[in-house]
């Protein structure tokens, strides 16, 4: 049997970022993927938005992975020509209730690091005629990027190291080792390949995948669920230069307009929480009918926004570990401290802001296999 030093599975740009970061350390890396190509996952189904960090609870993985992860995002797109651009976002209030709401988050911005202004509705709508609002946060270091750019950028660095990607590779589970004898990760085909590291990248199949670790005790395993956000691009010309949020409600973002690098606007994602936890029955349509509901959100703060200019576009699945109604949990990142196996990482949870998040995660795990 070949015996590698590391085994990725999964290509998105998550499992992309770790490889490169274990190649770089000096191990011998390969990315384990199912699809004929990188990057067919939830890393080419999602909004392309580096996020600020402005969200999530101090101290969390994704508070201090997202604000690590951008600077790291933006240094690697600026050395390597990915394309990308720090638009900036904002956060408007349309109400009492929402302007309360944004002052907290000013506050959780200003815990996590991230650079906010206060703007009144006056400024913001200076900066962005046509925007209604009593009041906004900015986020100047909120950007777009190339997600596919990115990903080929973080292969190439790869194989640079020395590594590799083994297209049409899927894992069908794994003998995990015990001691220090290595891991034995079976492929679909029936071939097996041993290695001392395996990291479950897989992200929507993570926890299934997980399941077929002989050797990890089930209590490691979380319970997945998937949530799709669907998205409608606007016909015509987008009417701002920056991203728009409306003040966070609850655990959802609100019906929020985000630009793509060609000047696209679109609005979405929204939150359609799915009856299966089987990635190959996940519906991808985008039914036109839930844009109804948008107009209405949208016009709060944009009262312009034309009848009938929401065009279906596409959906993207979250791989989320909390069902409906529950507090999100943080991202898991679960090495051989919290279940005991070495050499195993199993990254759970990956949802957004992961994309920004991808090369801290990758500093993360690489740290979580050094030897203590
Ligand atoms: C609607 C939506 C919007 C989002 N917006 C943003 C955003 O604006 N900004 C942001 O930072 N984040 C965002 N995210 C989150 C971000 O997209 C994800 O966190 C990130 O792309 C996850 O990358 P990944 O590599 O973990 O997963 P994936 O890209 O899904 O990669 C997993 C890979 O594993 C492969 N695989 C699975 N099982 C196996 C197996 N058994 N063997 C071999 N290969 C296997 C799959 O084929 C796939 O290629 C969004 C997510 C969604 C769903």
């Amino acid at each position: 049997m070949d015996r590698i030093d590391a085994i990725v599975v999964g290509a998105g740009a998550v499992g992309l970022a770790v490889a490169r970061a274990l190649a770089r350390a000096g191990r011998e890396v390969i990315v384990a993927e199912a699809q004929t190509a990188i990057g067919q996952g939830v890393s080419s189904r999602n909004s392309e938005v580096i996020h600020a960090g402005l969200y999530y609870a101090p101290g969390s993985l994704k508070a201090r992975l997202c604000v690590r992860g951008k600077q790291l995002l933006y240094a690697l797109c600026d050395s390597h020509g990915v394309a990308h651009r720090n638009c900036g976002k904002l956060v408007v209030a349309t109400s009492d209730a929402e302007t309360a709401a944004l002052c907290g988050l000013q506050d959780r911005a200003v815990a996590n690091g991230v650079p906010v202004q206060w703007l009144s509705g006056a400024e913001a709508s200076a900066l962005e005629p046509g925007l209604h609002c009593s009041a906004a946060l900015l986020s100047p270091t909120t950007g777009i990027v190339d997600s596919h750019g990115l990903m080929l950028a973080l292969q190439g660095d790869l194989e640079n190291a020395g590594g590799a990607v083994a297209q049409g590779s899927a894992v069908e589970g794994a003998v995990l080792g015990q001691a220090s004898a290595p891991h034995v990760v079976r492929m679909a085909d029936g071939s097996e390949l041993a290695a001392g590291i395996v990291v479950n990248s897989a992200s929507l199949h993570a926890c299934a995948l997980a399941r077929r670790f002989e050797g990890l005790d089930a209590r490691f395993i979380p319970q997945e669920y998937f949530a799709k956000g669907s998205y409608y691009a606007l016909a015509g010309r987008a009417p701002f230069s920056r991203l728009i949020y409306p003040a966070p409600a609850d655990a959802w973002l609100g019906v929020h307009l985000t630009l793509d690098l060609g000047g696209q606007a679109k609005f979405g994602p929204d939150l359609e929480w799915l009856d299966t936890t089987d990635p190959a029955r996940i519906d991808y349509a985008v039914d036109p009918a839930r844009a109804d509901g948008f107009y209405a959100e949208v016009r709060r703060y944009w009262p312009d926004l034309p009848d009938g200019a929401l065009v279906p576009s596409y959906s993207g699945v979250r791989p989320k570990i909390y069902g409906p109604g529950e507090a999100a949990p943080d991202f898991r990142i679960d090495g051989p401290a919290l279940h005991g196996v070495p050499g195993l990482v199993n990254l759970f949870g990956i949802e957004s802001p992961g994309l920004t998040s991808a090369l801290a995660i990758a500093e993360e795990v690489v740290a979580q296999l050094e030897p203590h």
